[in-house]
């Protein structure tokens, strides 16, 4: 059905909205609707779209190695206690008669061995950071790749990088991949934008949620994707639901979708079900299934002109802005 690889994210500037909701039944449709696909939970740190898509245990799971971590010689060190002092990170710990470091925190800046005066710190690299998942088959007929980071390891865009690969390398050179992005803007997010044709963004008429999906945005635009536009729980601030819908107009956003308010979607979620298949007679779950037809049956044939239709002129700079406290 796809000629190439058309790669769709799903994402969020702000958790909590709906998000991989929407995007495991957006995969379950797609698949139902013969799209060769695979889906990719990039989400590294909160990975949760095996529990929804029923995945109990996986096919591979691969180790994935990255950064360093500090250890203390113990018979070099004198601890004069200059590391804990230094350490930016609070790694540096005094346990029984001796300073450690703790390798769950420390995240190997090298600030503790510069400024150690007996040379007693050394590195251990390509610490285990995280894992890649793979499931060759769901229980609804397509395959997942799924990160989950170590705990206590650095927020990784280059493991979630790794995530697409493998992905990449068990879809082959044509159909869909559909990626259920991380929340926020973090550098998990930008990995999984990275190379991405389509962006689906979710958003809810809150100020935290318009102020999230103003963000989200300004990075689609900068990797000059072209996005989509879902309200979720539309029904619950008129007011809003106003300033979003004027946005996306302004800003040539298409809204594919409104979902309105549902009990029945933080149900699913408790139960770890599908929506479309747990509560197919619901509101919500009525209008995701048509957010989703109208993707796979219009949007994904066409993605071409749709691209071309939305995609921003020229890349929008991302220049991060820092907010210091008053002196
Ligand atoms: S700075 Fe060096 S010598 Fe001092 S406590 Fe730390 S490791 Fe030991
Ligand atoms: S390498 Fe950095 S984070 Fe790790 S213990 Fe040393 S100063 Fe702390």
């Amino acid at each position: 059905m796809l000629d190439e690889r058309v790669e769709l994210v799903v994402a969020s500037g702000k958790g909590g909205v709906g998000k991989s909701t929407i995007a495991s039944s957006l995969a379950i449709v797609a698949a139902e609707d013969g799209y060769n696909m695979v889906a990719v939970d990039a989400d590294a740190e909160a990975p949760n779209m095996h529990l929804v898509l029923g995945v109990d245990s996986w096919d591979h799971v691969d180790p994935y190695y990255e950064g360093r971590t500090a250890y203390i010689l113990g018979d070099k060190c004198t601890n004069c206690g200059v590391c804990m002092e230094e350490c930016p990170l609070g790694a540096v710990e005094y346990v029984g008669d001796r300073y450690v470091i703790n390798q769950y925190i420390c995240e190997g800046c090298i600030t503790c061995s510069i400024k150690c005066p007996e040379n007693a710190i050394r590195y251990k690299f390509k610490v285990k950071a995280g894992e890649i998942r793979v499931k060759k088959k769901t229980q609804h007929g397509f395959p997942l790749v799924s990160g989950e980071i170590t705990p206590g390891r650095p927020n990784s865009g280059k493991l979630v990088t790794e995530v697409k690969n493998k992905a990449y390398s068990i879809l082959g050179p044509k159909g869909l991949v559909l990626v259920d992005a991380a929340a926020g803007i973090g550098c998990q997010v930008i990995s999984s934008l990275t190379g991405a044709h389509l962006a689906l963004l979710v958003t809810e008429p809150t100020p935290a949620g318009f102020s999230d999906l103003q963000r989200i945005h300004r990075l689609t635009k900068h990797f000059l994707i072209a996005p989509m536009l879902v309200i979720n729980k539309y029904d619950i601030n008129p007011r809003f639901l106003d300033t979003i819908e004027e946005y996306a107009e302004r800003e040539n956003i298409p809204i594919i979708g409104r979902i309105p308010y549902d009990p029945m979607v933080p149900r699913s979620m408790a139960e770890a079900r599908p929506l479309i298949k747990a509560y197919p007679e619901s509101p919500a779950s009525k209008a995701v299934l048509e957010i989703s037809k109208r993707i796979t049956g219009e949007i994904l044939p066409s993605w071409r002109s749709f691209r071309a239709k939305y995609k921003p002129r020229k890349p929008e700079p991302y220049i991060p802005v820092i907010v210091k406290p008053e002196a």
